[in-house]
């Protein structure tokens, strides 16, 4: 399956999912949206009262704000793919409870980031940084990337709680304004990889020439990527 038809396979189940007790207050289901090969991906916490009238992510008031800090850095949301840990609006806007995150992103999301194969990740709030840096406080790590193979998982406060702290504003639009920073030190890393990965290709067949046998490069080990 392509990435796209991924996806859209991915909101089909959800629209009628009922693997969690968080079905029982759904409206409508808020698979996430965006195009499958968007680089980056923004992942929140769960839908609330405005997105599951909607079947839409961030269409609230920590939608707007979403979409004002993206403007700061000259993205669009058409630009970028945005979803949630869960799908289904948690009662209240409550928490969502472990076993419904462990539920929902095994089934739905971890297909989701597979899919879309995105070179950074960022994640809004303890939930979604939960899934990557179990142990980390937001407070301390905010803003700063780590890696994850070739990709960067960046964490930053959640929109909605960020809006009316003036401190964690502050943060959040620092956090944002390091994102093309972050973006170019991937793609830099990843041409360097590329091209060594091609140079060695290149000695060994050259090596294979001369000893007689054939060389193909499939015993390289993968490149390390290094970014800092
Ligand atoms: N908050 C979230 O975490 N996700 C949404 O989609 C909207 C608000
Ligand atoms: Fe299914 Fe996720 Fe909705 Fe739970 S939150 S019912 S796992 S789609």
């Amino acid at each position: 399956m392509d990435p796209a038809e991924t996806l859209a396979e991915v909101a089909r189940e959800v629209a009628v999912c009922v693997k969690c007790a968080l079905y029982k207050g759904r409206k409508k289901a808020v698979p996430g949206e965006g195009p499958a090969q968007a680089d980056i991906l923004f992942i929140g916490e769960g839908p609330g009262f405005y997105e599951n009238e909607q079947g839409r992510p961030f269409v609230g008031a920590a939608g707007k704000f979403l979409d004002e800090l993206l403007e700061s850095i000259q993205l669009k949301r058409e630009d970028v793919f945005i979803t949630n840990v869960v799908k289904c609006r948690p009662p209240g806007n409550r928490d969502p409870l472990p076993e419904e995150v462990a539920t929902c992103t095994s089934n739905y999301l971890n297909r989701q980031i597979e899919a879309i194969n995105p070179k950074i990740i960022v994640t809004l709030g303890r939930h979604s940084m939960g899934l990557f840096m179990p142990d980390a406080k937001i407070s301390r790590v905010h803003g700063k990337p780590v890696r994850a193979g070739s990709r960067l998982i960046v964490p930053m406060f959640h929109p909605a709680a960020a809006l009316h702290q003036p401190a964690l504003r502050a943060s959040i639009v620092a956090d944002f304004a390091l994102l093309p920073k972050w973006i170019a030190e991937v793609d830099k890393a990843a041409k360097t990889a590329a091209a060594k990965t091609a140079a060695a290709n290149a000695a060994e067949k050259e090596a294979g020439k001369k000893g007689g046998d054939k060389g193909g490069g499939e015993n390289n080990p993968p490149t390390q990527l290094s970014l800092f």
